[in-house]
């Protein structure tokens, strides 16, 4: 579980999170969306451990993120995924090099490494590219390595950043199909920022609006979709 409580990141002068709260329950799809600047990448960096807060608190399984040293770090993070509009990938190793790379960071052996590259490429559904470079993958591909590259840890948590905004409609479902069948089979909480509702409504269960480092709508998709308070509305007419 992730209990985030009046979390406060400020910039120099610019406080980009004002007073957050919010818990994620364990595998749980939970969406953050708001408009470019809200805060919401800075507040998966929070949550990720790669950026430190300035105030308030922020605990994952009853652990405070910033009591952590750079070894307990190093472990926190191992159990968190993370993946990105772009899908970066190290270019001039192959895709099963990339999806392998963690794991031969954290020393796993040959054989072991082997075994995973290949169940995780059969599950995301790339088993047939994984000796190709990632520059010849499309769009979809990618991202699907990368996820591969995400999961390859056995992570908790999966912290996805715009993952599908780069993506064609019928990719992005695709690529929403997978994340929805990954958080059912195996179980991984997902957060998932995103500028689109429609992402939202499609696989988060619980909802955060962000505007201007501060939420201001929070709750259960269906029910906001439902009810449409007036951020939320705002919001939804003003999609990008
Ligand atoms: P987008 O939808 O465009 O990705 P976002 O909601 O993810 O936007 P953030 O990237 O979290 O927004 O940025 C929030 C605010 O924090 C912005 O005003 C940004 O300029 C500022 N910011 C982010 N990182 C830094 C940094 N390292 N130093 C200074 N300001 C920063
Ligand atoms: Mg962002």
């Amino acid at each position: 579980m992730i209990e985030i409580t009046n979390l406060q990141k400020t910039f120099g002068e610019l406080e980009v999170l004002k007073n957050i709260s919010l818990n994620i329950m364990d595998h749980e799809i939970y969406g953050l969306v708001g408009k470019s600047g809200a805060g919401k990448s800075t507040l998966l960096r929070c949550i990720n451990g790669l950026e430190t807060y300035s105030a308030g608190k922020l605990l994952v399984n009853g652990i405070e993120i910033k009591g952590l040293n750079k070894k307990e770090l190093r472990l926190y993070r191992k159990n968190i995924g993370m993946i990105f509009q772009d899908f970066p990938m190290l270019s001039r190793k192959t895709v099963y090099e990339n999806i392998a790379y963690p794991m031969k960071c954290w020393k796993y052996g040959k054989d072991d490494i082997e075994k995973r590259v290949k169940e995780l490429a059969g599950i995301v559904g790339i088993t047939d590219k994984l000796e190709q470079k990632p520059d010849t993958l499309s769009g979809g591909q990618k991202q699907r390595a990368a996820i591969a590259r995400a999961l390859s840890m056995n992570p908790e948590i999966l912290l996805s950043d715009e993952a599908t905004s780069a993506l064609d409609p019928v990719t992005t479902k695709s690529i929403l199909d997978l994340l929805k069948d990954i958080n059912e089979k195996l179980g991984i909480t997902i957060i998932m920022v995103t500028h689109q509702m429609e992402v939202v409504r499609s696989v988060c269960q619980k909802v955060s609006l962000l505007e201007n480092g501060k939420i201001v709508e929070s709750g259960d998709v269906q029910e906001l979709f439902l009810k449409q308070p007036e951020a939320f509305r705002r919001f939804l007419g003003n999609e990008e």
